[in-house]
């Protein structure tokens, strides 16, 4: 059999347009300047770098004064979180996150808890969505940061970002949002939600990786973790990545311009292969089911491993993943499947398809073709035999 070229493993990275590779290309050999040097060449650099700063502030509506790059998402949530904790600690020593957060995340704030801060991670419901409720009792006189991610990266389920604003605001308690998943997918008008920073990257909205911005609203108080040469006013020291900024730029401006047409056309794509999946028994849903990004879909294949699943596709050149890059490595069950309640022995069979700019039709209507089969093949070999009403019992609980 021929083999495909199918990436359905958007979430993880993406390809980098070809607009954007263009629009990067001279900022390599011929517009090299450095920013801070005074000749022509860092002043071509320079207004570069303004112009992308002014470019992503406009997409965003926020200052440009409001707007950092940085080096990467990951920087980017370590620096929201471990900048506002050191420079806010008169005020007071406890941040509030939840279970399902990237990485980038929970262990800044784990790094923070070595250093005397408290943390308390709150619980997601049965779709991996916070209780308001628990947020408001979890809020203390020393909260001095919220840190909640918009769009979970491996169930692709949307927090209420802008009910959590509100109730930040009420506290004068500082919001920090992961909005990585987000960009070029949901709005990113950090007016309209109301947060107080927000994190973004190059990596997930066709632009380059190793590139990621930090928006701190005017007046936020934050010290920068890296120390050097005053670039970014000071929060984020280092010769600028123009090529990657300038690339960063036009992916976020192509991304925002085709949001609304492209997210209709992944929903139709991603809700057939939604179906046709459901379609296969003992298989269920993860994440929300409709607060959910347009291009992520998660399904749970009882008495199989999802790691089974991805060998399987990949031989026929169709890319998936069970979770979060970082957390594939070790063969356990997903934290952020767990956290939703979903009992470990069917969580590691959950695999993630998230769609973009590439797939098709025809895409979808392959897998559909070829999973059902892999299924069934690998449920024969399978040893293990789960009790699907029993599970669904279990996870229930977890309403
Ligand atoms: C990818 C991702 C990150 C990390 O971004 P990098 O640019 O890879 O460091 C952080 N948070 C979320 C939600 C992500 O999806």
């Amino acid at each position: 059999m021929e083999t495909r070229d199918i990436y359905l493993d958007h979430a993880a990275t993406t390809y980098v347009l070809p607009e954007v590779k263009s629009a990067m290309d001279p900022y390599f050999c011929e517009r090299f300047g450095n920013p801070s040097a005074f000749n022509s060449k860092g002043l071509k650099a320079k207004g570069a770098l303004r112009n992308a700063r002014k470019t992503v502030a406009e997409l965003i509506n926020a200052l440009p004064l409001e707007v950092y790059f940085v080096g990467s998402g990951t920087e980017s949530d370590n620096l929201a979180i471990k900048g506002v904790a050191r420079a806010n600690k008169e005020k007071g020593r406890h941040i509030i996150t939840c279970k399902i957060e990237h990485h980038a995340v929970l262990d800044s704030c784990k790094a923070l808890e070595k250093d005397g801060y408290e943390v308390t991670y709150l619980d997601v419901d049965k779709y991996g969505q916070i209780r308001l409720n628990d947020l408001k009792k979890a809020i203390r006189n020393d909260t001095i940061l919220i840190t909640i991610m918009y769009a979970n990266n491996e169930i692709g389920t949307i927090e209420p970002i802008k009910e959590i604003s509100k109730i930040a605001k009420e506290k004068g308690i500082l919001f920090h949002t992961d909005a990585c998943q987000a960009g070029g997918q949901l709005s990113i008008d950090v007016k309209e939600l109301g947060v107080d920073l927000m994190t973004l990257n190059g990596s997930k909205l066709y632009g380059p990786k190793g590139i990621g911005l930090l928006y701190v609203r005017d007046g936020v108080k934050i010290e920068p973790i890296i120390h050097g040469g005053g670039q970014e006013k000071g929060l984020r020291s280092g010769t600028e990545n123009i090529p990657s900024i300038v690339g960063f730029a036009k992916a976020l401006e192509l991304a925002q311009t085709s949001k609304d047409e492209e997210s209709k056309r992944l929903i139709l794509l991603r809700d057939k292969l939604k179906k046709g999946l459901l379609e296969i028994p003992k298989t269920l849903l993860n994440g929300h089911p409709t607060e959910r990004l347009p291009n992520n879909l998660n399904i749970a294949f009882a008495d199989v491993e999802g790691e089974s699943i991805i060998l399987r596709l990949d031989a026929l050149g169709i890319y998936v993943s069970t979770g979060s890059a970082c957390t594939s490595k070790t063969l356990e069950a997903s934290y952020v499947v767990t956290a939703t309640g979903m009992p470990d022995e069917i969580a590691h069979g959950s695999v993630r398809f998230s769609l973009g700019h590439r797939t098709t039709e025809e895409d979808i209507d392959y897998v559909l073709d070829v999973l059902p089969k892999i299924i069934e093949e690998l449920r024969n070999m399978s040893p293990v035999e789960v009790d699907l009403e029993k599970i669904l019992e279990e996870w229930n609980k977890n309403e």
